[in-house]
């Protein structure tokens, strides 16, 4: 039987909130009851929920997104913090030992982060992905996922972008080229 676990990425102010710093607006926002139901339900099965979380300095000179993006997600602000339902369903189970907020500070939740070690010493070898942007966070983690040899669920109507021709590129792309399972 597969070890899966949930990795919920991004889903924060700044990337979801109509006044983000760098939001996916509405498409995001119309996740927010199906990832939580996710993250519920995966928690209420025993199994492990990852909340694989960008994190940034501001203006960052050395960081390749200072050049890309304004600054976003900074630590300690209200832009860092889980947006809308999920946000209330974290502040009530972030003592679960199953429920990890772990910070990123690249589009991979691999890079430069635990999250491989954490999820190998669990046995884990299964990743259903939710959250934003589907093509560039969910994307470059669902990559390096399938590099590791995961095998990768992406809920589709869990993540969501700003740019429908990269959400329908991106979802071809898990399917036939990473061969990833789509669920809801
Ligand atoms: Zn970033």
């Amino acid at each position: 039987m597969a070890n899966e676990a949930l990795l919920t990425i991004d889903y924060t102010n700044d990337f979801v909130a109509d006044d983000g710093a760098l939001t996916c607006g509405k498409p995001a926002q119309a996740l927010d009851d199906h990832i939580t139901e996710l993250a519920d339900s995966f928690l209420k099965a025993g199994k492990w929920v990852y909340l694989p979380t960008d994190v940034h300095q501001p203006n960052d000179p050395y960081h390749p997104e200072s050049k890309l993006y304004p600054p976003h997600n900074v630590r300690g602000t209200w832009g860092r913090k889980l947006y809308g339902q999920l946000g209330n369903w974290y502040e009530e189970h972030k003592d679960d030992e199953h429920v990890i907020l772990m910070d990123k500070t690249h589009y991979s939740s691999f890079c430069g982060t635990p999250l491989d070690l954490r999820l190998r010493e669990r046995k884990i070898d299964t990743l259903h992905l939710t959250g934003v942007c589907t093509d560039i966070c969910i994307l470059h983690t669902a990559i390096a996922a399938y590099d590791l040899n995961y095998q990768i669920v992406v809920h589709e109507k869990a993540v969501a972008t700003f740019d429908p021709a990269g959400q329908d590129w991106a979802m071809r792309h898990f399917k036939n080229v990473l061969n990833a399972r789509i669920e809801d």
